[in-house]
């Protein structure tokens, strides 16, 4: 089954009133036997295949769609082989890695994360923003994507007022830039975008988790600085095990402290062991431990606490 597309909906209203958002917006919606999407005034019109149709509220689905592309992600989903976090690259921009080595028990041996740990030291060396992109995501790859927070800075590209950067989408300066493709779907049509939701900038889920990860980083910084002599007594070691199937949750296990991060597992807690945990807790519990001064620390680092985590998590 295919919707024919209406000539009346420009790019940004082909991404914003789509079945799944509108489904997003009317809980129940049947998104089925659909012929057509279009508008009309303040509505989107759903026609089906018997000639039926429904108008919804174009503006619910308009922050239906806003809430979707601004979504913050598991603390697993983007981060590389060894819990690796965003890798600086050039010009202001950082490889973000697809969390392949979380999705599931088995998801260090799929060929994406093998990549992964092949080239995220390499990565660095390739110096064109391009064969990089293309290297990340492609036909054949899907390792991840070039993100830049606070802006792509081009050194060595002189400004140039009259070029008209043919086939290359300018991104513009100091604004939050990716390089998936929602996001430049959103930049090559910024203005249709602009004209339907007031005050639009193009956004994307991978822009949401790095500021959140950034957020993250620098709580830790403090908490860690808050201990006066620079060794946090304070810690909080964290594991994670993937799901071994790829409906359930993976077990986020936290262990506790007030003795340091070297002291003996006689000194360590459980954080919470009746309640099971998973990586959809992860955000939350770092922010709330961090709030009452605990460091955090992969349990990876850790390997006097080895023994006691193997149970836990399975
Ligand atoms: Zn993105």
């Amino acid at each position: 089954m295919s919707i024919q597309t209406q000539a009346e909906l420009n790019a940004a209203q082909a991404c914003i009133y789509t079945r799944t958002n509108i489904a997003r917006a009317y809980e129940g919606f049947d998104d089925t036997e659909i012929s057509g999407i279009y508008l009309r005034g303040d509505n989107c019109i759903v026609v089906r295949r018997d000639g039926n149709e429904q108008a919804y509220n174009r503006e619910v689905i308009k922050v239906a769609y806003s809430s979707y592309t601004h979504r913050l992600k598991d603390f697993f989903s983007y981060l590389g082989p060894n819990y690796r976090g965003p890798s600086v690259w050039h010009n202001n921009a950082y490889i973000l890695f697809k969390g392949w080595n979380y999705t599931h028990a088995l998801g260090h041996l799929t060929s994406n994360a093998k990549l992964q740990a092949h080239w995220a030291d390499k990565f660095i060396h390739v110096s064109e923003q391009q064969k990089l992109i293309h290297l990340l995501q492609s036909d054949q790859t899907d390792l991840g994507h070039l993100v830049a927070p606070d802006g792509v800075r081009h050194p060595n590209r002189p400004i140039d007022l009259d070029s008209d950067m043919e086939g290359e989408q300018a991104p513009v300066v100091g604004e939050p830039w990716c390089s998936c493709g929602s996001y430049q779907r959103q930049l090559s049509n910024v203005s249709d975008f602009a004209s339907e939701i007031t005050g639009f900038k193009p956004w994307c889920i991978h822009l949401s988790w790095f500021n959140k990860y950034r957020e993250l980083l620098c709580k830790r910084t403090e908490a860690r600085n808050a201990s006066p002599s620079g060794t946090p007594e304070k810690c909080v070691a964290w594991w994670y095990a993937p799901p071994a199937d790829h409906i359930s949750d993976g077990r986020f296990v936290l262990l506790y402290t007030n003795s340091g991060a070297q002291s003996p597992l006689s000194h360590w807690r459980t954080y919470k062991p009746k309640e099971v945990f998973t990586q959809h807790d992860a955000w939350d519990l770092f922010f709330n431990m961090m709030e009452a001064g605990y460091v955090p620390f992969p349990g990876t680092a850790l390997p006097q606490l080895k023994s006691a985590i193997k149970k836990q998590c399975n």
